[in-house]
């Protein structure tokens, strides 16, 4: 298998070529890696630095809207799975243009030198967000759209590509949406590496408006394994969710994290909420685990303490990529 992962050097990206490349995602064993990464803030070589010296790994730095690069890359591969993206809504409600151009163009610019290489597979990773928010129950994934961020936009807006790309064309495309990740190798931008690193150092930590925004949380190698399932086996044109199956508010999840961190409330700084903050997100998974054979197998407790020892052992890796 040549296979071409796209954002292979942000988080998730990252750890799905790990994870082939340490051949840990059965199935995958020996495949080929090309990583096509433009390492904007959010890529890191260094995110690929144990498999760096893989005889099986080509790293090629591109932007997924090069339609040139695309094309040149795509047609020595035969399956793709594609995370690039702009990830952090906060950034997206500051301005969103990037946002439009890699989540939805980039994506569109795959799609047509997939089409026109003939790939046998084609996963498109997506995101619980594009839903919405629900009080309560969960969504199959014949939900409505009904996005709220425009990162969530931009991410639904590709969805759809995508799978235009299958009804239109044929293109063996299938869409993942996944819970919330968490795992090492994440940027101190998001949630749990913003509070972690913050309390490592003594810093206090911003709680979004009440805090009872409720999430559900699933360690970043069973998202890769349920992605690794998917491209091997997922029926074209299908949608399906990765859940991790441990609901939290973003409360509960800050009470976990200071008491991993021997710290208090008093670290705690109420700040005003996000705009358009979804309240809650949840996945019904049914289908993949019935289809596929997905089950997650990090337990969240143990999962979140091995990560925050990942954060306490790799300052040098999280200390550089600090803004606040
Ligand atoms: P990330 O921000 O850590 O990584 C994104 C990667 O894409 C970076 O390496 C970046 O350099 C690269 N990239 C950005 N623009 C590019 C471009 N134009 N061309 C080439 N590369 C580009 O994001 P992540 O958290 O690893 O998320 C990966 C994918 O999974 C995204 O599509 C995201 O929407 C989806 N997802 C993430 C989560 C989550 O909790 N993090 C949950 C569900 C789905």
């Amino acid at each position: 298998m040549n296979l071409l992962i796209t954002g292979g050097a942000g988080f998730i990206g990252s750890s799905f070529a790990r994870g082939v490349l340490r051949d840990e995602l059965p199935g995958l064993e020996g495949a080929r890696v090309t990583v096509l990464d433009k390492l904007t803030y959010a890529g890191n070589f260094a995110n690929l630095g144990p498999v760096a010296e893989s005889k099986r790994l080509d790293f090629v730095p591109g932007d997924i809207c090069d339609a040139a690069l695309v094309d040149s890359v795509l047609r020595k591969h035969d399956h793709v799975v594609h995370f690039a993206a702009e990830s952090h809504v906060d950034r997206s409600i500051q301005e969103a243009s990037e946002f439009a151009t890699t989540n939805v163009v980039g994506t569109q610019v795959l799609l047509d030198a997939a089409r026109r290489h003939g790939v046998e597979r084609f996963v498109h990773a997506s995101t619980d967000e594009v839903y919405g928010s629900i009080e309560s129950g969960s969504w199959t994934e014949t939900a409505p759209l009904a996005p709220n961020s425009p990162y969530a936009a931009t991410k639904a807006g590709a969805d759809l590509l995508a799978l235009a790309y299958h009804r239109t064309h044929g293109l063996p495309v299938t869409v993942t949406r996944c819970a919330n990740n968490y795992g090492p190798y994440q940027h101190p931008e998001k949630l749990i590496p913003r509070f972690v690193t913050n309390l490592l150092e003594g810093r206090p930590v911003p709680l979004y408006g009440d805090g009872n925004q409720a999430r559900d949380w699933i360690h970043v190698t069973d998202h890769c394994r349920g992605t690794a399932l998917v491209l091997q086996a997922g029926r074209p044109g299908e949608i399906y969710h990765i859940g991790g199956n441990e609901e939290l508010t973003n409360r509960d999840l800050t009470g976990l994290l200071l008491e991993a961190c021997d710290t208090g409330w008093d670290r705690v700084q109420h700040v005003e909420d996000r705009k358009g903050h979804d309240r809650r997100y949840a996945l019904d998974d049914t289908k993949i685990r019935d289809e596929l054979g997905y089950r997650p197998q990090v337990d969240f407790r143990a999962g979140l303490a091995e990560t925050i020892q990942w954060y306490r052992d790799n300052a040098d890796w999280w200390r550089p990529l600090v803004i606040d």
